[in-house]
This record gives structure tokens, C-alpha cells and sequence, in this order.
């Protein structure tokens, strides 16, 4: 079922096209990572989804309703970049006031704060959090209500490792329930395991949908392949491999999608000279950059 519907959704400021005619469908339990540069669009994009803004031209709609009615705001959950709670409540109080706003049971306050980690903290007050702790009550904020959509800018920012795994772990669970999450992320390295689909924004521009394999097939990088000598055999590596880089105690060099058959052979051939080997593959960074250099 389709969640999120999005079509040739323009906004224009003034002379300027913040966003213009972006396609995008969300299926529910879909987890769909929003990338861009600063100023591609994606906070304009989450505005409009939440109707917080009027579009120029194209369509949104939540489960078929129009941003911003009763009903699409009764399925949509957000967390913006920067939450702001009262700093002397504490977050069993703020989540409780949440709770009675939305129409729901102030005493499933604890049950929702437990869930994102905040149990035994949920009687202190907010002014006392560090920002990851803030975060999750922000989380816990737009889990009220079971929502069926869940934009989310930016949020893991401030967050260390360990909260970050925890954090997509409750996402993933969200998804398992059928939410659509939508998210927009700088930090390339975790919406690359995170997500089920990326999608990249240039200057208001779709510039790249698509899972992380297909965005790496359709870049088509070269392969990254570092051969670590057996003692003694550097230079007869060196010399079976003449196109490589020496440092950091191995060679390194690069190799078309195209060719890595080949490559392979080779290292077959020229196994008794090494100790290990590793192919890396092109990171989502370099993916991303090749995308953004191509829009630009
Ligand atoms: P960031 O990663 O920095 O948050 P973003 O991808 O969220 O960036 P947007 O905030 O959507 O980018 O901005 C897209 C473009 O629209 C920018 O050029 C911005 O200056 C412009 N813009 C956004 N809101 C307004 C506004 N209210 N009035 C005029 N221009 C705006």
C-alpha cells in the first residue's frame, strides 16, 4: 500500500525553485533516505509532505489525503532537526502533555519513554539531558499515536555510535509494523546499511533513486584492491603489479567493474607472493559524489 505519493511536487520561493517536479512513492514499512548538499531541497520536500507549506505545482498526498488535513496529520509523525522541549519538565511530563494533545492515554507515558531508552531517566528533567537523550524524547514524541508516516530530519545528528545502532534498531521495528519512514541524513555510512532506498536531491532535482546496489551499478566506480605481500616477496608483487601504488606496507590499485574477473585471475596467479587481499567496493560517499558531480 502506498503511504506517501508524491508528483511533480515544484515549490518555488520568489525566483528561486527550491524543488522541482520530484516523483516519490513510499510503500508502508519502506525506509527511504532523503540525500542532498545543503540547500538541495529536502527540508522544502519534508514541509510539503507535512503541509506546512503550499506547493507551486505537483501533488502530495498521506495514504491519499492532502498534507496538512485531520486526518493526514493524524498519520504522520516528525521529527525535526532540532528539538526544543521545556528544559524543567521532565520527559515523562512532556510525553504525557503529548499524549493528552493527541488524544491518547496519559498513562502510556513510561511504556513509550522505556521503549526509547529513556526509563530510568523519565523523572529527571529535560534541561538535565545531553542532546542524544533529547533526541529520543523527540522519537518518543512522534511515536505517539502509531503513525503511519515518519519524516525525520536529520535525526541522528549529535548521536553517538551505540545510540545511533539503538535508534535505527526502534526504526527498524517501526518498519516491521508497516510505518513509512522517510529520513534525510548526511551521514552517508549508515543510511548505506539503514535504508531500504536512497534517493538524491541537486538543486531541487531527483538526481538518483534507487537501493545503494543499483545507484553503485548504475555509477559504475572502479573497484578499490589492496594486496598485502608475503614477508620477503614485496618486490616481486610490486613487479607482477606494476600498475599499483606502494604504502602503508601493501599495493593498492583500482579496477573497472568490467575487468575484475580478470584482476582476480591475476591474484590467483600470484597467490604464493601474498599474505591477504581485500576488494573494496566504491563507499555510498564516492557513489554520491560521482551523482552529485554528474547534476552538477
Ligand atoms: P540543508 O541540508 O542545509 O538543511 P536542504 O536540502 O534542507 O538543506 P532546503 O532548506 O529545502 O534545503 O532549501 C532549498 C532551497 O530553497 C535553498 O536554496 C533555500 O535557500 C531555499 N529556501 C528554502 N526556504 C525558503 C524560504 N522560506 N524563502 C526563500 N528561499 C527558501
Amino acid at each position: 500500500m502506498t503511504i506517501l505519493s508524491l508528483s511533480n511536487l515544484t515549490k518555488r520561493f520568489g525566483a528561486e525553485t527550491a524543488l522541482d517536479g520530484v516523483d516519490l512513492a513510499l510503500a508502508a514499512g519502506e525506509r527511504v533516505a532523503l540525500l542532498g548538499h545543503n540547500g538541495a531541497g529536502k527540508t522544502t520536500l519534508m514541509k510539503l509532505v507535512l503541509g506546512l507549506i503550499p506547493a507551486s505545482a505537483g501533488s502530495v498526498e498521506v495514504a491519499g489525503h492532502a498534507p496538512g488535513s485531520a486526518i493526514a496529520r493524524g498519520l504522520t509523525a516528525y521529527l525535526p532537526e532540532n528539538v526544543a522541549f521545556h528544559p524543567s519538565l521532565t520527559a515523562r511530563e512532556q510525553i504525557r502533555h503529548y499524549l493528552r494533545l493527541r488524544g491518547g492515554d496519559p498513562s502510556e507515558a513510561g511504556a513509550i519513554l522505556e521503549k526509547v531508552g529513556l526509563g530510568a531517566a523519565a523523572d529527571r528533567r529535560i534541561g538535565t539531558y545531553s542532546k542524544g537523550m533529547r533526541q529520543r524524547v523527540g522519537l518518543a514524541q512522534a511515536l505517539i499515536g502509531r503513525p503511519r508516516l515518519m519524516v525525520l530530519d536529520e535525526p541522528t545528528s549529535g548521536l553517538d555510535p551505540v545510540s545511533r545502532g539503538e535508534f535505527y534498531a526502534l526504526l527498524d521495528d517501526l518498519a516491521a509494523s508497516g510505518t513509512a519512514i522517510l529520513l534525510s541524513s548526511h551521514a552517508l555510512s549508515e543510511v548505506e546499511v539503514k535504508t531500504d532506498r536512497l534517493v538524491v536531491l541537486a538543486h531541487g532535482r531527483k538526481v538518483a533513486e534507487g537501493t545503494l546496489e543499483a545507484l553503485r551499478a548504475e555509477a559504475a566506480l572502479p573497484l578499490t584492491v589492496h594486496l598485502r605481500p608475503r614477508k620477503g616477496r614485496g618486490t616481486a608483487l610490486a613487479q607482477a603489479f606494476p600498475e599499483a601504488r606502494e604504502g602503508a606496507g601493501r599495493l593498492t590499485l583500482t579496477c573497472a567493474q568490467s575487468e575484475k574477473m580478470a584482476l582476480m585471475a591475476r591474484i590467483t596467479g600470484s597467490a604464493d607472493m601474498m599474505a591477504d587481499f581485500d576488494v573494496l567496493p566504491p563507499s555510498l560517499d564516492d557513489i554520491y559524489a560521482h551523482i552529485s558531480r554528474r547534476a552538477a
